[in-house]
């Protein structure tokens, strides 16, 4: 089932895109839980982690790192360090059942996490 999502990347809603590629998007979290706060989506409907297969996603996973060490880089965060991270369901919180990756940096993270 479509989500927000994919009304982002089709443009049917507005969001800050930070890097777009034929099968990748990055925008700024619209609730932001650190000085910089991107979420990284593969343009694909893959609602949730386990809904990844290893072999077939492989090479969407890697562009998703490969997106993330760049914003990382271009927003000045990749030296002092930053968090990736993916909620898989109910107990994780994950809210929106499209893949995504957050991207936090900017400030120290707390471990645990909450
Ligand atoms: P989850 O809790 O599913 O891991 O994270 C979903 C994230 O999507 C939340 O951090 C929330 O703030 C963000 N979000 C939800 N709706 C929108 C939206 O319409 N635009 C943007 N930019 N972010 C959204």
């Amino acid at each position: 089932m479509s989500t927000i999502f994919s009304k982002i990347i089709n443009k049917e809603i507005p969001a800050n895109i930070v890097f777009e590629s034929d099968t990748i998007l990055a925008f700024k979290d619209i609730n932001p839980q650190a000085p910089v706060h991107i979420l990284i989506i593969p343009k694909i409907e893959i609602p949730k982690v386990t809904d990844i297969n290893g072999k077939e996603h492989a090479s969407l996973l890697g562009e998703m790192m490969d997106a993330a060490n760049k914003i990382a880089k271009d927003m000045n965060i990749a030296d002092d360090g930053f968090r990736l991270v993916f909620n898989c369901g109910n107990n994780a919180g994950q809210d929106v059942y499209h893949l995504h990756m957050h991207l936090l940096g900017g400030r120290k993270m707390n471990w645990p996490p909450g």
